[in-house]
């Protein structure tokens, strides 16, 4: 189970590093909800989540979020406590602080431009967060660290970059094909062209009306009746000197 949830890891990880451009150390933003889930649960956030990433993480909290676990009183005393042990990225409301969520939210922007991790128990920015594009999500679940899987949004982005990076312009399609020539020679064309053939002079002739009727021509044409040929037989001249003999030897007779 163990070794299944590290290698969804990796290969969410992955993911983000090829399509978004995350590098080493990653940028981890933890709330107030995260630090008190991991008191809960008797995860030490410093050790365990660079070890879970298996590399140098930068933990990182906001003034708006170490403002918001003091004013919660009590009893987030100790997840106050943790947070202030992380690095603080200042996010720009320092003189008026915000939410815990909406400090984030205004941090990650409309598509996460710094790159940033975020670690939240928060269902409700949870669900915000998986509408921005490239907003990788940690959550504990049963104690142990999660990276969620990419959201609908963010996958449909990354198959865009994808798309992007093997579309061909055209300054590159004209060098193909001068290297396909340099390479292969001028092409050839494999079929000829057929010319057009004109239509039957017949076919394009209007249909004539007689006496309001419509008479369509027939374009049917009809083969000569087949003549019975002459047979010329040779005679020789010593026959046809036969011939008028006995011809005028009849008639004398
Ligand atoms: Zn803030």
């Amino acid at each position: 189970m163990r070794i299944k949830r590290l290698k969804n890891k990796d290969n969410r990880l992955k993911f983000y590093c090829n399509n978004f451009g995350f590098r080493k150390p990653f940028q981890v933003l933890i709330d107030g909800t995260f630090c008190f889930e991991a008191l809960k649960s008797k995860l030490n956030i410093r050790d365990q989540i660079p070890k879970y990433f298996d590399t140098d993480v930068k933990l990182l909290t906001t003034p708006c979020i170490i403002n918001e676990t003091e004013k919660l009183g009590p009893s987030l005393y100790g997840a106050m406590l943790i947070a202030k042990q992380f690095a603080i990225h200042y996010c720009g409301h320092e003189k008026s602080p915000i939410t815990g969520s909406e400090c984030f939210l205004s941090m990650v922007g409309e598509n996460n431009a710094n790159r940033y991790i975020v670690a939240t128990q928060d269902k409700g920015l949870q669900k915000s967060l998986r509408k921005i594009v490239a907003t990788p999500l940690l959550y504990l679940c049963h104690k142990a660290p999660t990276l969620e899987a990419p959201s609908d949004v963010t996958k449909a982005a990354a198959e865009k970059v994808m798309m992007s990076r093997f579309a061909v312009n055209d300054t590159q399609r004209e060098t193909i094909k001068e290297l396909k020539i340099k390479t292969f020679g001028p092409e050839k064309e494999k079929f000829k062209k057929r010319k057009k053939k004109q239509p039957n002079p017949l076919s394009c002739l209007k249909s004539k009306k007689f006496k309001g009727e419509e008479h369509v021509v027939q374009h049917t044409i009809e083969k000569p009746k087949n003549k019975k040929k002459r047979v010329r037989v040779k005679i020789s001249k010593h026959v046809k000197e036969e011939l008028k003999k006995m011809k005028t030897d009849g008639s004398q007779i």
